[in-house]
């Protein structure tokens, strides 16, 4: 049990809300301030977003037994539909029978997380917005305006859960020693809607991730529990097939009979929601340190954002909370060391998240619909099947398992390796379920 300290968190996004839980429940007191509405009193615009939660994600709702609250909230999802340009529609299974992502509205659950936060005890503090911190006293300077008159707030301890563009970091940044690393992606997002049908039901099947790859762009949809599908479409922002190419009513209809032609039917406002919806920015932030001494630390989005290509943002997030209740477990009132193995233990894991996220664009708007790439994918479920002892899929491992992401990344790179050789093998497609390839997979993994 620690010392009860009056803790702050910046933040009431999904990691600052889940993270004042804990801290509440770690017998602290817990004020959480947003600079936004509270979201429980707001109709959620075109920029809703869903979704996936993975296994990180439900580990930290788990330990705090809120898993089965949320699950109520989510769709499963075991496979991608891969749909094709011709028409065709391939399905690929994520992991093993029973194995699913969940697919969850942001807003919704965001709500249930500000409810839930409430309901232990933590105290908001919306339409706060906060300018500054003083990192050596942990106090907080919130106001109107970045010019006007700020109050000053006393914490014994600070958490900035502000996301990206992150105030707290700000501060942070101008410290010496402290790296940050910002980088726009080319590719830009928009949000499309699909409609339920009239009975509520959903117009195309609920359970898959649905991806139409295009090459350097692709069509996305992911189910909601109303019977609408949140679909987004990635692509670059200039050039050909760009946001910047579709420019009136005309060039987007020829451009979505061309290339999403089945999509005609369940994208009734297409063009209202795609002249409507604003196009978003991507960018993958990094930064160290995470932490000031033994006052503020850095946690989420704030500490490390990332493309949204393996849905791992909030799983990465989570799994931070994660590893800090350890942490406070292991050290109880040292929070010197709390917060020195924190960032030092999840740096090197945010930064191979950030990478495979960041690769995952490709096999996603690419690969999935590359021959090639599927054998592989087929031979390495098969081998799996036979040694799960001796391989698990990349994918599985992020996000069907624990492991460290950097340890996953350093696996699977090995695994990808191994994998190219194979697909060397003379007439691979033909024999690639026999003892030859099994002998040869073995004999590479020695
Ligand atoms: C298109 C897209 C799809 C995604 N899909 C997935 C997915 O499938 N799975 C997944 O795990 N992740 C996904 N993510 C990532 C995920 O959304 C983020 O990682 C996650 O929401 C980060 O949560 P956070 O609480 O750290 O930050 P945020 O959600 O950004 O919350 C920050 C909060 O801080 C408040 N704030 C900011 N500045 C101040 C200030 N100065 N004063 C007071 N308050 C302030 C903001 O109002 C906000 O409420 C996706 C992201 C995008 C863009």
């Amino acid at each position: 049990m620690q010392t009860p300290q009056k803790i702050a968190v910046v933040g009431s996004g999904l990691v600052g809300t889940l993270l004042a839980i804990y801290l509440k429940r770690a017998g602290h007191t817990v004020h959480v301030y947003d600079r936004s509405p509270d979201i429980r009193t707001i109709q959620f615009s075109g920029r809703s977003i869903n979704l996936v939660m993975s296994n990180r994600g439900w580990k930290a709702l788990e330990d705090v037994g809120l898993d089965a609250e949320i699950r109520k909230i989510g769709i499963p999802v075991d496979k991608r539909a891969i749909h094709l340009q011709d028409g065709k529609l391939n399905y690929q299974f994520y992991g093993k029978e029973g194995e699913a992502i969940f697919s969850l509205s942001r807003g919704v659950l965001n709500r249930k997380m500000v409810d839930l936060a409430e309901a232990e005890g933590v105290k908001f503090f919306f339409e706060h917005k906060i300018w500054d911190v003083n990192l050596a006293t942990a106090s907080l300077y919130e106001g109107e305006s970045e010019q006007g008159d700020w109050t000053e707030l006393k914490y014994d301890k600070v958490f900035g859960a502000d996301g990206a563009f992150s105030r707290i970091r700000h501060r942070m940044q101008r410290q010496s020693m402290f790296d940050y690393s910002q980088e726009f992606m080319q590719i830009g997002y928009k949000e499309l809607h699909i409609p339920a049908n009239a009975d509520g039901s959903h117009k195309i099947d609920k359970n898959s991730l649905h991806i139409w790859p295009r090459g350097n762009f692709m069509l996305m949809a992911l189910s909601n529990l109303d019977g609408s599908f949140t679909c987004t479409l990635f692509m670059p922002f200039k050039g050909e097939n760009s946001f910047e190419s579709l420019k009136d009513e005309a060039a987007l209809a020829a451009f979505f009979a061309k290339y999403f032609p089945d999509t005609k039917e369940v994208i009734p406002d297409l063009v209202r929601d795609f002249f409507k919806n604003p196009t978003s920015y991507l960018a993958i932030m990094k930064c160290f340190p995470w932490t000031f001494e033994d006052k503020v630390a850095l946690i989420g989005d704030s500490a490390h954002a990332i493309v949204p290509f393996y849905g791992h943002g909030m799983n990465a997030g989570f799994e931070d909370i994660t590893i800090l209740n350890e942490l406070i477990h292991t050290y109880g009132d040292d929070w010197n060391a709390i917060f020195s193995e924190y960032e030092i233990s999840r740096k090197p894991n945010a930064d191979a998240i950030a990478e495979l996220s960041r690769r995952n664009f490709e096999e996603m708007s690419n690969k999935t619909a590359d021959s090639n790439f599927l054998l592989q994918k087929k031979i390495e479920k098969w081998f799996s099947d036979k040694h799960p002892d001796k391989w698990m899929p990349l994918y599985s491992r992020v996000t069907f398992s624990l492991q460290p992401y950097s340890e996953a990344m350093a696996i699977g790179d090995f695994q990808n390796e191994i994998m190219q050789e194979v697909l060397k093998i003379e007439n691979i497609e033909k024999i690639w379920d026999s003892e030859q390839v099994e002998n040869k997979i073995l004999e590479l993994l020695q």
